[in-house]
């Protein structure tokens, strides 16, 4: 197998690994034990991401899935529950912590093909105040899905719909900046209408660990003991905040170049033998070959060559800063000669 640095990985936009520049910042970061609130790196992208977002508060986790889990635990008390699409990853992803730790009921429906949940569909699962029910109490929404943007109009419309039937709005924004920077919206735009608001850094954004969630002061009061009591309460964080505080400055807006990217992916794909189908939304590539075989042996063909994809008959690329123009003309090289053969 090649070295790690020639390797193209388009499993994910987790895969980015921390820049020079990154790793500098992350050295030079002053620290301290963050539990005890004394971390001025963290203490300043806290006061940072509180002001980007429009949100009094913000606090930093190691992931995405405990930023979602000390969200739900916060916006809801056992017996409660969140309405929330069958395939976001607040519910399908996150191994069930808010039944598991919170008693907290999902309940699930269909996401539409824009990424979005009907009005109708969450107005229809909206439980009135009746014994028999669980107390619906909030809407997590997920932008973006699977690479799709969420109107900025929609997202209002949706919280508008909530608020009139007493319940919060969560958004799981692992990917907001994509969507922020393809939308060619500002952050508050979206946030505007939440009551919180995940977002994470080890993605596209290429810091190597961490995610912020925002609301109000008293949300973040109760996540921060939620954080606390489920592991996530760290030391001399700083050194993580300074790589989150890198990439704000430095990485959002090149995420337009990822876009770019994968629609040059995408376009030279759906010219190829045996590709059925592409599709293309943000950073995210999925395409379609004839079976789940072909996937399978297109996938062991590149690994010998050094890209990485996943198997399968619908396979999703994923498009992030550690792949340049070169890396996308590779890519297509190899899958036109590995398909044509
Ligand atoms: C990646 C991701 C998360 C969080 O994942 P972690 O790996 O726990 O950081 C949450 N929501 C969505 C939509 C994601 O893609």
């Amino acid at each position: 197998m090649p070295s790690t640095d020639t390797l193209i990985d388009l499993r994910s936009d987790t895969v980015t690994r921390p820049t020079a520049a990154m790793r500098e910042a992350m050295a030079a970061a002053p620290v301290g034990d963050d539990v005890y609130g004394d971390d001025p790196s963290v203490n300043a992208l806290q006061a940072r991401v509180a002001e980007m977002t429009g949100m009094e508060a913000a606090l930093l986790l190691p992931t995405g899935t405990q930023s979602n889990l000390v969200a739900l635990l916060a916006h809801c008390e056992r017996g409660d529950e969140y309405i929330v699409g069958q395939s976001y990853h607040t519910y399908r992803y996150e191994g069930g912590g808010a039944a598991v730790l919170g008693s907290i009921q999902p309940q699930p429906i269909p996401v539409q093909d824009d990424g979005s949940l009907a009005l109708e569909d969450i107005e229809a699962h909206i439980k009135p105040d009746d014994l028999h029910f669980a107390r619906s109490r909030l809407l997590a929404l997920e932008n973006t899905c699977n690479g799709r943007v969420l109107s900025v109009e929609y997202v209002h419309s949706a919280a508008a719909l909530a608020r009139r039937h007493g319940l919060n709005v969560h958004m799981d924004g692992a990917r907001l900046f994509n969507a922020v920077v393809a939308a060619g919206v500002t952050l508050q735009h979206y946030t505007g209408a939440m009551d919180s608001v995940s977002l994470c850094f080890s993605k596209g954004l290429g810091a190597p660990v961490g995610s912020m969630l925002a609301g109000s002061q008293a949300l973040i009061h109760a996540a921060r003991r939620w954080r606390k009591m489920t592991g996530g309460g760290m030391r001399q964080a700083g050194i993580l905040a300074a790589a989150i505080d890198h990439a704000l400055t430095h990485h959002v807006a090149d995420l337009a170049a990822d876009h770019r990217r994968a629609a040059m992916l995408a376009e030279g794909l759906s010219a190829l033998n045996r590709v059925e189908a592409v599709t293309v939304n943000t950073n995210m590539i999925y395409m379609t070959l004839p079976d789940a075989h072909s996937g399978d042996v297109l996938q062991a063909r590149l690994a010998e060559q050094g890209v990485l994809i996943s198997g399968g008959r619908r396979i999703r690329l994923v498009m992030h800063r550690d792949i340049d123009d070169d890396g996308v003309q590779r890519v297509l090289d190899l899958i036109g000669t590995a398909l044509a053969a």
